[in-house]
């Protein structure tokens, strides 16, 4: 069987080999296995859906929410000479008729359709009259409340395929990875002891690189500057700061262009426009930039803001390098991201579980923000995708030739600390109390009389909280949700307590002896 997909793939995508994350799911698909295929956009994940369909008789039914996408890969099949069609709100009743008895005539071989219509008594009545041994749900976490895009009318899909003659095989695709989807997405869609395939997650042509500290407005125009003739996208995380950002470098004489919600329509569409013919160099926009827009051409993406999960970061960082040339991310995390973040949280009006959900991915990204782990392998893990696991060597941190020093002892000192204040402290109390702050808070809690209490006097708070965070994101102390999280011992901390286990930091070279040398 899957000599014959190979077959068809040669013969209508005039592609040699499959992708190892395609082969996988189409195998599973022929053996005649429920597949969850999770990839990222651009992923190639139509293939994988497609070419089954062309191996089974009878019409394969593609769920899909976004009316454009349906489009385009209708348009995409017909110039592959695969014979398609969509049905959705657009058309007129006539129209949906005429392709419903396409379909019955047995012509079709994929049929797009909006979530929506599989609520109506009359199209199901009509399309159980047809063959459909094949169901493919594209972006199928619209199903799940916990996914970032519920949408009621994927709840109709499992009733949709319990009233069909026969129950069909099912594939969903889904971008997001994390626990609670993929678990909503099999029970909610029904889906059959399922094949779970991670994969496409790495983009080997991405150099992802963090900075901390650094003055983001300053090297914003540095970079900037330095590559004018590039097409580069700079992501803030409010509209205030998209203007002030714009504003700042067309002062500087550099052809900047500005997208976010607050704009008028119009000015949207002309800004999109003039990035997309190059009119523009830079556009510094909001998150609402970049979905649905394809520059393939982007070859840097900044974050002037750290965003508030990770499915949302590499989804922007990504847009970056989807030619496949060289692509950079940098992402400019400052400690007060995480407060704006937390802010929007508490904004939100999503009901206290949600929040707790969304408060566990920001500290996933913080904890990517600090790690001095290959960041594309950091990125692998969370997504689950462990096909590829070799440290990149172009990332911040395979790039990062500082020194590794032992820390082991400013952990015990922080590690105790938190221990003596009955790990009911978050990062700032805890970095007051070791520094040997006088704040009036401290001196409330009498945290002066403890033990602990200046015993790193020698390093600024700052520091002090950059480290814990640094303990945080190696998983040696953890953060209880909420927004005013507290700092927790784990397991690791502990042995690091009984001096069992050592600890190594990355540090910057000092200043001075670096003087000596090079310039
Ligand atoms: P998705 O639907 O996951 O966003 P697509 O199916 O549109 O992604 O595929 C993304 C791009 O990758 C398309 O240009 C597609 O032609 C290309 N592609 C997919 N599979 C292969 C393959 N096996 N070899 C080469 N290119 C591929
Ligand atoms: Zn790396």
């Amino acid at each position: 069987m899957l000599t014959e997909a190979q077959k068809l793939l040669k013969q209508y995508y005039g592609y040699t080999s499959f992708r190892p994350g395609q082969e996988h799911i189409i195998r599973s698909l022929l053996e005649g296995r429920d597949t969850l295929g999770i990839m990222p956009t651009g992923g190639g994940k139509s293939i994988c859906y497609q070419i089954p369909a062309l191996l089974m008789k009878g019409l394969t039914l593609v769920v899909s929410p976004l009316i454009s996408l349906m489009k385009d890969q209708v348009d995409a099949l017909g110039t592959l000479g695969i014979p398609a069609a969509s049905i959705n709100s657009t058309l007129t009743g006539s129209e949906v008729g005429r392709v419903l008895r396409e379909a019955e005539s047995g012509r079709l071989r994929l049929l797009y359709v909006a979530p929506e219509r599989l609520e109506s008594d009359w199209f199901r009545e009509r399309v159980r009259e047809l063959n459909i041994p094949f169901v493919a749900v594209d972006e199928a976490h619209c199903v799940s409340q916990w996914g970032h895009d519920f949408r009621p009318s994927y709840t109709a899909i499992s009733p949709f395929l319990r009233s069909l003659p026969k129950r069909p095989l099912v594939a969903a695709f889904t971008a997001t990875a994390t626990p609670e989807v993929k678990r909503d997405i099999a029970d909610l869609l029904e889906l059959e002891q399922p094949e779970i395939v991670i994969t496409g997650f790495a983009r080997d042509n991405l150099a992802l690189h963090i900075l901390r500290g650094e003055n983001k407005r300053d090297y914003i125009t540095r970079y900037v500057q330095a590559h004018s003739h590039q097409p580069g996208i700079v992501y803030a995380a409010t509209r205030r700061e998209v203007e002030e950002v714009y504003e700042m470098l067309r002062k500087k004489g550099v052809a900047a262009g500005k997208y976010h919600a607050g704009m008028a329509d119009a000015e949207r569409a002309a800004a999109q426009e003039a990035f997309l013919y190059d009119d523009v160099r830079v556009m510094v926009a909001t998150n609402a930039f970049g979905m649905g827009i394809d520059k393939s051409n982007v070859r840097y993406v900044i974050h002037h803001n750290m965003p508030k999960n990770m499915e949302a970061y590499y989804q922007e960082a990504g847009r970056a390098g989807r030619d496949g040339e060289p692509g950079e991310c940098i992402l400019l995390f400052g400690a007060q991201d995480i407060l704006t973040q937390k802010f929007f949280i508490e904004q939100s009006n999503l009901s206290p579980e949600r929040k707790s959900n969304e408060y566990k991915k920001l500290q996933a990204m913080v904890d990517f923000c600090y790690t001095p782990k290959c960041l594309r392998s950091a990125i692998l893990q969370y997504f689950g995708d462990t096909q590829e696991d070799e440290p990149c060597g172009m990332c911040s941190s395979c790039k990062d030739d500082r020194e590794t020093v032992d820390i082991t002892v400013e952990a015990q000192k922080i590690f105790s600390c938190i221990k003596r204040m009955r790990e009911r402290f978050g990062i700032s109390m805890v970095a007051s109390v070791l520094k040997g702050s006088g704040a009036k808070k401290v001196l409330e809690y009498r945290f002066n009389e403890l033990p602990t209490y200046g015993i790193m006097r020698n390093f600024t708070e700052k520091d002090i909280s950059d480290l814990i965070n640094v303990l945080v994101a190696e998983g040696y102390l953890g953060l209880s949700e909420g927004q005013y999280p507290t700092l927790k011992l784990q397991e690791g901390a502990l042995e690091v307590l009984q001096g069992r286990v050592t600890v190594y930091q990355k540090i910057a070279r000092k200043p001075a002896a670096a003087a000596a040398g090079d310039d």
